[in-house]
């Protein structure tokens, strides 16, 4: 049995199913490429980097047998969770194809875990090596949302390899609560429902929901920040808006969803919709990031979008895929699965860099060159506070799991990237291979390889950018409108279907409401944000003295100089004092800074 990153069960009130791990594999392109160096490149580096932070040996030091006194333990309450998503990713990834080096440096972690883990079940190595007293600090301690990542990362090592020593271990640790908690870092809600699904066990079901209804009554103390920080301020099925800090917010929505579907509660699962909607319509940047301020690593103001000063944490946007996956498979709705693409290319992936081995924590808009001039960061290899590079490593290697879904009627098809996909219908089996060298070229075959006699139906999602798409399959040529296109028909191996999506360059104004880039227009191709840097200036200008040229359009340019295939944009723009016009050079915002430092802008004024 296969199954995948969010699993509802089959009594769930859920529209669409996941695919399994290995039900979808990606051959080749953009995503296969960004995928394969996360597995070779990113995953070592991390474990790599979790023994030089002494985040392992955190783990040695519950365990008592920190030797030196100038053991590197790192001291932070949640840095257990780096680990456990580190084991996280690797579980995908082994569920992908064999590695034993990798097989093997994940038994020793995992070995550590279960020594660490005390008797009683407890396990939670900065409270082990302190006073050993659990739950004390609710607040800010991050117990249980560790226990949350270590449940997560369990729940991935038994789907995707029928492995149970994560999950033992994660089983007893959960036990060990002494009832339903508020933690102010919600996760641990997610992971409980996960472990409801894993183990058919509905006390961690009743237990997550439980958790949802006590919080919002300012019950946490310490909230230097306000309740609304930790969404203490309003009961999760009344607060109207996302508040508080994103990462929290978004995380603690996916609880609710994951809640909401296995009980069947609508009004529970309408709130978090309608927190979402308002979210993408008041709050949310042009990249799909979240999170304007840094104080509190909070959302704003609506409107608040700043895109020098904006926060827009990795982890942030990561979550938002993980909140819209999980609305997508519940509603059925596509504008779920157009969000997950504006996110994952232009939220996630500006958070590691080609190299795959540095990061990005805080995702701005721009950068200006007098910051630069002051050293403002290149990407780190690591972080004191890592939550964000395990959390890109797990993400990426369960990524395939997002392209596409089905149900009873069918296959949906949501994102697009060269892959095989394979599931078993009401009528039959079917499998799908689909080419294409999106996100570069909009051009997208499916080849039906195998299919069941019965009739069903195939959906492929037309993204909102799209202007002009056209479908060709056996019936013929159309053109089709955004949104989910349905082709139901008796289909026969050897069938081919071509989805056209029209790729120019495009001028977006924002909202007039965003007082910070009023007056400035970006540039978009297909789903794709970019953004001038200081090495594509005309001359090496500064960046802030270029304005945009509105006389002249942009053309797309092949951009084989900063990565393989990639598709950049040429934009017309004029020098702010001789007024005399020149063409800079766009490239997705996903690969910024990847090149020597410099400026760096998504939004160029008029
Ligand atoms: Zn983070």
């Amino acid at each position: 049995m296969s199954v995948s990153v969010v699993q509802p069960s089959r009594t769930a009130w859920s529209r669409l199913r996941p695919f399994g791990a290995r039900q979808v594999d990606l051959r080749t392109g953009f995503w296969a490429d960004r995928v394969r160096i996360n597995r070779e490149r990113t995953i070592p580096h991390g474990l790599d980097q979790l023994r030089r932070a002494g985040t392992l040996d955190n783990l040695r030091l519950a365990d008592g047998y920190r030797a030196a006194a100038d053991s590197t333990g790192a001291t932070l309450p949640f840095l257990d969770s780096d680990v456990y998503k580190w084991l996280e990713a690797v579980g995908w990834e082994l569920a992908r194809g064999p590695d034993p080096g990798l097989a093997a440096s994940a038994d020793e972690v995992i070995a550590l875990v279960t020594t660490t883990q005390r008797a009683d079940g407890y396990l939670n190595s900065y409270v082990q090596a302190g006073d050993g007293e659990p739950y004390r600090d609710l607040s800010w301690g991050h117990e249980l949302y560790c226990l949350g990542h270590l449940i997560q990362a369990a729940v991935a090592w038994h789907r995707a390899l029928g492995d149970d020593r994560l999950l033992d271990v994660a089983i007893r640790a959960a036990d060990h609560l002494p009832g339903p908690l508020v933690d102010g870092h919600p996760n641990i809600e997610m992971a409980l429902v996960e472990l409801a699904r894993v183990t058919g066990d509905r006390r961690r079901l009743t237990t997550a929901a439980r958790m949802l209804e006590l919080r919002g009554h300012g019950t946490l103390p310490g909230a230097r920040f306000g309740a609304g920080y930790w969404q203490d301020h309003e009961p999760v099925r009344d607060a109207a808006t996302v508040a508080g800090h994103a990462v929290r917010q978004l995380y603690l929505d996916c609880g609710a969803v994951d809640v909401a579907v296995e009980l069947g509660d609508d009004r529970l699962l309408g709130a978090v919709r309608r927190r979402w909607d308002d979210m993408i319509r008041t709050r949310t940047y042009l990249t799909g990031g979240l999170g304007s301020r840094h104080r509190d690593e909070a959302f704003g103001d609506p409107y608040e979008l700043p895109p020098d000063r904006a926060y827009a944490e990795t982890c942030a946007a990561i979550a938002s895929v993980m909140l819209a996956w999980r609305l997508l498979l519940a509603t059925g709705e596509a504008g779920y699965a157009d969000a997950i693409e504006r996110t994952m290319y232009n939220g996630v992936l500006p958070g590691i860099s080609l190299t795959g081995t540095r990061f990005f924590y805080t995702n701005p808009l721009q950068r200006r060159t007098h910051r630069v001039l002051d050293g403002a960061g290149p990407r780190l290899p690591w972080y004191p506070c890592a939550c964000c590079p395990p959390n890109l490593m797990r993400l990426l290697s369960s990524w395939q799991q997002y392209l596409a879904t089905c149900d009873d009627s069918g296959i949906q098809v949501h994102q697009y990237a060269a892959a095989e996909v394979r599931t078993e219908l009401p009528s039959g089996p079917a499998r799908l291979r689909i080419d294409t060298g999106y996100p570069w070229d909009g051009r997208i075959v499916l080849s039906l390889l195998e299919t069941p006699a019965e009739p069903w139906t195939l959906s492929l999602r037309v993204p909102r950018w799209c202007r002009t798409a056209s479908l060709t399959g056996p019936d013929g040529t159309i053109a089709v409108g955004a949104g989910m296109v349905k082709r139901h028909r008796r289909w026969q191996p050897g069938d081919v279907v071509e989805l056209s999506l029209d790729l120019p360059a495009r001028i977006t104004e924002p909202d007039p409401r965003i007082d910070a880039v009023r007056g400035c227009v970006a540039v978009e191709r297909g789903p794709l944000v970019y953004c001038i840097e200081t090495a594509d200036a005309p001359g090496r200008t500064e960046i802030e003295e270029l304005i945009w040229d509105p006389s002249r359009e942009p053309a797309v340019r092949p951009r084989p100089d900063v990565a393989e295939a990639m598709v950049g944009v040429t934009v017309p723009v004029l020098r702010r004092r001789s007024g005399a016009p020149a063409t800079a050079g766009a490239i997705p915002y996903f690969a910024w800074a990847n090149r020597e430092p410099g400026a760096m802008r998504v939004w160029i004024p008029r």
